[in-house]
């Protein structure tokens, strides 16, 4: 399969040194109070250089908690501020982009959901023309790596040279250990195809459950993914999303300390 992405090596954008990057922080932004919290205790670990936190939430069904909305952005500029820990956020639409980037927010991401719909993407595509500012794409929901690697393109061809690709996993019918199949053939098969892209292994959403998380991990890193982005939550048990795969920032850190990393990112 041929492609055409034009690519920055991710070390010219985020010097994480002899280290593979690390995004942390909780699912969604709740509260301040959670947001900040979190961000000071993550960033306390000297491990972290990324806080992540969904604004925005795609919920698969209707009824559930759908994102804090806009005002969770200065949530995470007083995280940045107080804390000097880059800032990232999925965004869906247009509008999303607009508003994060007005923000200052530093790193964005596109959803496993939107990255299925070639409509949506190309409308954050559009919406990127002329900007300056990391990307990263999830992969999409359904095992198709023609559709993620549409995304990726779709998102290059608007100017986006700072472009990374998160490996969170596939839905399948049935159910297994994993709440998201990691499949590793379709990342091996990226990484033969797009060798200079980075992936970054999102083993939260492939997971599920906090037990499975260091397994999968470590794999990650055996693999040479050049980054991770986990769940992070100051209380995971009474997180508001996604709570039981995600990990107090001391968990998050012990399980940072354990892991056997054969290579520098590069
Ligand atoms: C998330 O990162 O919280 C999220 C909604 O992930 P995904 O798009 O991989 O389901
Ligand atoms: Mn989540």
């Amino acid at each position: 399969m041929k492609h055409s992405l034009d690519i920055l090596p991710l070390q010219s954008w985020i010097n994480t040194g002899d280290k593979p990057l690390i995004i942390a922080g909780p699912c969604s932004a709740e509260t301040e109070e959670q947001l900040v919290s979190t961000a000071h205790l993550l960033a306390n670990t000297g491990k972290v250089n990324v806080l992540r936190a969904g604004i925005w939430k795609p919920r698969t069904r209707p009824g559930e908690f759908e994102g804090i909305g806009s005002v969770g952005l200065q949530w995470l500029k007083r995280a940045k501020e107080e804390t000097g820990l880059l800032t990232a956020t999925e965004v869906a639409t247009a509008k999303h982009v607009e508003e994060a980037l007005a923000a200052g927010v530093d790193v964005l991401w596109v959803g496993a959901r939107s990255t299925a719909n070639p409509f949506t993407v190309q409308e954050i595509a559009d919406a990127l023309k002329g900007v300056d500012v990391p990307v990263l794409v999830k992969n999409p929901v359904n095992p198709d790596l023609s559709l993620w690697i549409g995304a990726l393109e779709r998102i290059n061809g608007a100017g986006i040279k700072k472009l990374g690709a998160i490996h969170r996993g596939f839905s399948s019918f049935e159910k297994t250990a994993f709440r998201n199949e990691p499949m590793w053939d379709i990342a091996i098969q990226l990484k033969t195809i797009a060798p200079e892209l980075p992936i970054i292994n999102d083993p939260s959403h492939i997971c599920g459950n906090r037990e499975l998380i260091p397994y999968v991990t470590q794999k990650a890193m055996d693999m040479d993914m050049q980054g991770l982005i986990i769940e992070s939550h100051i209380d995971p048990s009474v997180a508001w999303t996604d709570a039981k795969q995600q990990v107090t920032p001391a968990a998050l850190s012990d399980l940072l300390d354990n892991l056997s990393i054969r290579h520098a990112a590069s």
